[in-house]
This record gives structure tokens, sequence and C-alpha cells, in this order.
């Protein structure tokens, strides 16, 4: 599992993230929710070891505050996923594992890109692809190294609404199937509910509200937060 005690970050001494404690436990999704601006990135950033944080954070125990970005076994992925422009969906997919001469390389890319729904695709360039299998080739590859953690940002934000709903569904099958822990940033709150367990609610670098969905819907902490988790004005 997954806990942050009194996690803050600054930028040249202007707060970013306040003061943030939250727990996720092994094997479930939690989604970070918040308006622009609130945060959200930057706490994941510092989860992955990317931002410089007080507090602690930690894994299974585990305080990080030494461990680098590359020894935390976390997997990162961003709103456009980031494909290698000249790499098939198989090298793309199989990167990680090629480069650590992992055995079995063809049937796990074939096992990953069956999972994501892109069977087939294995020869396939970036370039010919739509956003939204190009955004299910990046989470075959972040998944690939088999993190202890998934850490997304906004990964679905660049599509268009109707398949931002659909690819949201298929998130969520992908990552229970996968059994994989993953903490999601997102400012949308549908995306939240159907893709997560567990819902953070930020605001000005605080966490205002956590738990699971239906107990953070059921009672918002104040109007501005039921009026973001979707309550009509
Ligand atoms: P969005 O939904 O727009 O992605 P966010 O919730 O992810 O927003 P952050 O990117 O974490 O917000 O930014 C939080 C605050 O920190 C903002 O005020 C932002 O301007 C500031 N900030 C973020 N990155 C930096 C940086 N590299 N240097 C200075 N300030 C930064
Ligand atoms: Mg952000």
């Amino acid at each position: 599992s997954l806990s942050l005690t009194g996690v803050s970050v600054d930028y040249d001494g202007v707060p970013a993230v306040v003061d943030v404690s939250l727990e996720l436990p092994a094997g479930q999704v939690l989604a970070v929710l918040g308006p622009s601006g609130s945060g959200k990135s930057t706490l994941l950033r510092a989860v992955a070891g990317l931002e410089p944080a007080r507090g602690t954070i930690a894994w299974a125990g585990e305080d990080l505050a030494h461990v680098p970005t590359h020894k935390r076994g976390f997997a990162l992925m961003f709103q456009d996923g980031q494909l290698f422009t000249h790499l098939t969906v198989a090298r793309n997919v199989g990167y990680a594992l090629r480069l650590r001469r992992a055995r079995d390389t063809a049937t796990r890319v074939r096992d990953l890109l069956a999972l994501v729904g892109l069977e087939g695709y294995d020869d396939r360039l970036p370039s010919t692809l739509s956003g939204g299998e190009r955004q299910r080739v990046a989470l075959a590859r972040s998944l690939a190294v088999e993190p202890r953690l998934l850490l997304l940002d906004e990964p679905l934000s660049a599509l268009d609404a109707g398949l931002r709903e659909r690819l949201a569904g298929e998130l969520r099958e992908i990552l229970v199937t996968a059994g994989t822990t993953a903490l999601m940033v997102t400012h949308d709150h549908e995306e939240a509910y159907t893709v997560a367990d567990r819902l953070a609610v930020m605001r000005d670098g605080r966490l205002v509200q956590s738990g699971a969905i239906d107990e953070v819907w059921r009672a918002p902490v104040d109007p501005a937060t039921a009026l973001f988790l979707g309550y009509a004005r």
C-alpha cells in the first residue's frame, strides 16, 4: 500500500501541495480529483520521486525518501501517452522488457495487447493509430514492467467525450484484471467515478476530502466540493 503523511511541495517558496496525508491499499484504484492548479500533478510527481517533497511517502511501510525514481517500481503515464513514434506497437510495448532482457518478451507483449484490446496491432506505427488506440498502447507499455503502482496523470483527457467515457470503463476493467494498484489524477468526476474505488478531492494544494466514492458522493464536505463532484447548481 501507498502511504502519504504530511506531504508538501513548494515551488520557489510558493506552496503547490500542502500537508497531504492519504492511504492507498494495494490492489485498489484511487482517483485524485481537483480543479486545474490544485496540485494534482505535483502530488503525483512527488510520489514518483520527480519532485522533492517534505513529509513521508512510503510503499509497504518503506520510506521512499532516499529511493530514486527508477528504483521505486512505479510506472507513470501521461495525458498524451508519449509513444516512440519510430517504433511499432509491439516494440513500444516490449521496450522496457527488452531493456531488461526479459524472457518471453514476445508472449508478454501479445498478452498485453490482448488485455488492452489491440490484438493484431503489433506491426502498426503510432502515427497510424487513433488517439484512443495510442492511449491503450501507452497503457500496455506502462503495465509491461508490472509496476507496484501505476501513476496516471489525466490519461484520457486528450480524447473526445464519447471515447473518454468508453475508455474509462475499459481502463477500469484492465486495471482490475491485472490487479494493478493505481493512482489516477483527473479533473473529471465522471471519469473518477468510473475508474476508481476511492476518491481524494484536492483544492488549493490541500486534500479537502477522501474516502470510498459513495461515501464522498453522499456527504461532500462543502458546497464547492459538491459542485465539483457533479451536484447540479
Ligand atoms: P491541471 O489540472 O491544470 O493539470 P494540477 O492540479 O495538476 O492542474 P499542478 O500542475 O500540480 O496542478 O500545479 C499546482 C500549482 O503549482 C500551480 O499553481 C502551478 O502553477 C504550480 N506549478 C506547477 N509546476 C510548477 C513548476 N515546475 N514551477 C513552478 N510552479 C509550478
Ligand atoms: Mg496536472
